[in-house]
């Protein structure tokens, strides 16, 4: 029989702390820290230690007076993420423990970045500390480090009135009747709809307007999952459709009919808003809805 290991459990306290003398070194950097500045020692080989120590680490050799301000900004060398924090961390929300390379040290520092997730850190990413507002000669005088700002939200709204061209009226006049217009190009022979005055295609002016009939065929379409002013519900469905007679399609809504039924080829027919509810916009058009005919091959 195994016998039970013997444990002793124990806690480590000096009850109102444990007091040290910190030396010159670094002394003066908590000094300097409770004036929200970061210091940094200078080596007998001139590099720049941070956080600063007495003996340079490389050659062992006493470092000199010369302190050098550093930072505030640094460069992340290495980093931990930590899920979840426990009761003496810096931060009670997910946060990384990075090493920091303080711009002008030659040495990097340990302490806490709060990135609001890991994919935001990187090894390169830059930081800011983010200072206390009541200092006291301590590390967690800096409260942790922040990345650098690299992007804001701007609110934006632009309110604009638009002047529509001598065809487009043309259109829209034809739409509010409750016919669609369109355009055949004289020396190209493609039926353009909405109506317009050049013919893309060729660059010769259409002359003459052509009425075509308000039904025609899916060619593609987008089930769309976020609210739109024009959508009268979520899902809808946009497709562009080619009107019987036309050469290219235009884009309209399609209703009447669940939105994961919709399919290229499908026959639709413009629904039209009553005839005393019609103005000069395509808002005439309520949707486009299925005929029940067969579908069209593409
Ligand atoms: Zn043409």
């Amino acid at each position: 029989m195994p016998s039970e290991p013997l444990v002793a459990e124990h806690i480590l306290e000096f009850p109102g702390g444990y007091a040290r003398t910190t030396g010159p070194v670094i002394g003066r950097f908590l000094t300097e820290l409770r004036g929200g500045r970061i210091v940094g020692v200078r080596t007998a080989e001139g590099k720049v230690l941070v956080p600063p120590l007495e003996y340079d680490p490389a050659s062992g050799e006493a470092v000199t007076e010369e302190f050098v301000e550093v930072g505030p900004a640094g460069t992340v060398t290495a980093w931990a993420w930590v899920d979840e924090p426990r009761g003496g961390h810096p931060l009670d929300r997910p946060f990384a423990w990075a090493t920091i390379k303080l711009d002008g040290a030659d040495t990097a520092l340990v302490h806490a970045v709060d990135a609001g997730n890991a994919k935001a850190l990187r090894i390169g990413s830059r930081v800011w500390p983010v200072w206390r507002s009541e200092r006291t000669g301590h590390i967690t005088d800096i409260s942790y480090f922040a990345p650098e700002v690299t992007k804001i939200v701007s609110p934006v709204r632009a309110e604009y009135r638009l002047q529509v061209g001598g065809s487009l009226l043309t259109f829209l006049e034809g739409v509010e009747r409750g016919v669609f217009l369109g355009g055949r190009c004289p020396s190209c022979e493609k039926v353009y709809v909405p109506y317009r005055v050049f013919c893309p295609a060729c660059g010769g002016p259409i002359a003459d307007q052509l009425e075509l009939p308000d039904t025609g065929t899916i060619t593609t379409y987008a089930i769309n999952n976020l609210p739109d002013p024009r959508a009268p519900e979520v899902p809808f469905v946009s497709a562009y459709i080619l009107l019987d007679g036309a050469d290219i399609p235009m884009i309209a809504l399609v209703g009447g009919v669940p939105a994961h039924e919709v399919r290229q080829g499908m026959r639709v027919r413009a629904e039209w808003v009553p005839e005393g509810e019609r103005t000069k916009s395509m808002a005439n058009v309520r949707w486009f809805a299925p005929t029940g005919e067969p579908d069209v091959e593409l």
